[in-house]
């Protein structure tokens, strides 16, 4: 008998929703987390977006679990009571050349469901945002923001009423297995190793998803798992730019991220970011030299931002699969079965919209662990 029907590896957002959405399926499940708490890498350094499912290619993994996860993202946060607020967020065109981009985001969005959108001309803008200049804008009220911590909480205790614990500073360091069953060998943050037995594994280890396919065995740059770490700094705006505007305000995107954005927090405090810069390895730092650069991000639409109202605030590294210059690259989800793995789901590349898409993405977990099991493993 295995210890366990499920190991989750890694108490992010998205673990967390697969590991309360396999216990609620009726799956003994045990949920492994390195640090000592949930949460602590990317899921709590994001721009905390519902986002409304605008940007990616049609019939995409990205597109669909964005859309179905953000209803039930709300859904959600009405019954559990999470901290969240729908402002609507406006893309804006600054200047002509960027309207036909526009009109392609706009189109593209309809056929993905991202909700109702609103065509807006520069002087509808004008009266929306009196600070920001733009040609031309779209408008999309179904995008909000979410206190990424509650959402998790909320995931977490849905967890544990399901009976699956969290098990914090426990890191997977080997995974093999045996008769069908795998054997994932961990190390405690007081040096003692253990190893859990269980019949299907979950890889939900964000930055380090890649490595932990590949200590199972399979062969990461053969099947484009390796992860190209992707860096974003946040700038905060000065506390007399607070109001500045009321709703998300996008650029156009660019091209490894969506282009240095204005969000409000659920307090109203205003951040400017992610930039984009690929790094070898993740790290946390914001440098003090690139206000500069952020200002003249900010001001294409909002002129009135000085270099001298922006200070650091905080960055956070996407996992990424798309490397630098490399054309789309769609999320992993996938039962290694095909490999030899059977039971092994690959969570990879797991960036953003993944916060508003960790429901849906759980319950594709859930769906590929009945199809393993079914398939006798
Ligand atoms: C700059 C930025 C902005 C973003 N903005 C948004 C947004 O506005 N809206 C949106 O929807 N999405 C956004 N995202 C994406 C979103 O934050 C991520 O998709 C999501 O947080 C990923 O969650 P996760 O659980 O997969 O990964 P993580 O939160 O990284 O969790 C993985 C966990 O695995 C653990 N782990 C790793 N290795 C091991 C091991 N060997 N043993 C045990 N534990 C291990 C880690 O400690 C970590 O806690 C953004 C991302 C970035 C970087």
């Amino acid at each position: 008998m295995a210890d366990f029907d499920v190991v989750v590896i890694g108490g992010g957002v998205v673990g967390l929703a697969a590991a309360a959405a396999a216990a609620r399926s009726g799956r003994t499940t045990v949920l492994l987390e390195r640090h000592d708490a949930c949460g602590t890498e990317t899921s709590s350094r994001n721009s905390g977006v519902i986002h409304a499912g605008i940007y990616y290619p049609e019939n995409s993994l990205k597109a669909v679990t964005c859309v179905a996860g953000r209803k039930l993202l709300y859904a959600r946060c009405e019954r559990d009571r999470i901290a969240h607020a729908k402002l609507g967020k406006i893309i804006v065109a600054t200047c002509d050349d960027e309207v036909p981009k526009l009109e392609q985001i706009a189109a593209r969005a309809r056929n993905n469901g991202a909700g109702d959108l609103s065509w807006l001309d520069a002087d509808t803008v004008r009266r929306m945002e009196p600070n920001v200049q733009a040609v031309a804008g779209l408008l999309s009220p179904e995008t909000g923001i979410v206190d990424a911590h509650g959402l998790m909480d909320s995931y977490r205790a849905e967890a544990r009423a399901y009976g699956c614990d969290v098990a914090f500073r426990t890191e997977v360091t080997q995974i093999t297995t045996k008769g069908g069953a795998f054997q994932v060998a961990t190390r405690a943050g007081t040096g003692e190793t253990m190893t859990i037995e269980c019949g299907q594994v979950v890889n939900a280890a964000g930055l380090s998803s890649d490595r932990i396919a590949a200590m199972a065995g399979l062969d990461v740059d053969a099947l484009g798992y390796r992860l190209h770490p992707c860096k974003g700094d946040y700038f905060r705006l000065a506390s007399h730019l607070r109001g500045l505007c009321r709703h998300l305000i996008y650029p156009v995107p660019v091209a490894a991220g969506l282009g240095t954005h204005l969000t409000l927090d659920l307090s109203g405090d205003i951040s400017a970011g992610p930039d984009t810069e690929y790094v070898t390895a993740p790290r946390y730092d914001v440098s003090p030299d690139k206000a500069h650069e952020f200002g003249e991000a900010l001001r294409r639409y909002v002129p009135i931002i000085r270099d001298e109202d922006l200070s650091p605030n905080y960055a956070g590294v996407r996992p990424k699969l798309q490397g630098p210059g490399e054309t789309f690259r769609d999320f992993v989800v996938e039962d290694a079965a095909p490999h030899g793995l059977p039971g092994m789901i690959n969570l990879i590349g797991i960036e953003s919209p993944g916060l508003t898409a960790s429901e849906a993405i759980a319950n594709r977990v859930v769906e590929l662990l009945a199809r393993t099991h079914h398939q006798g493993t």
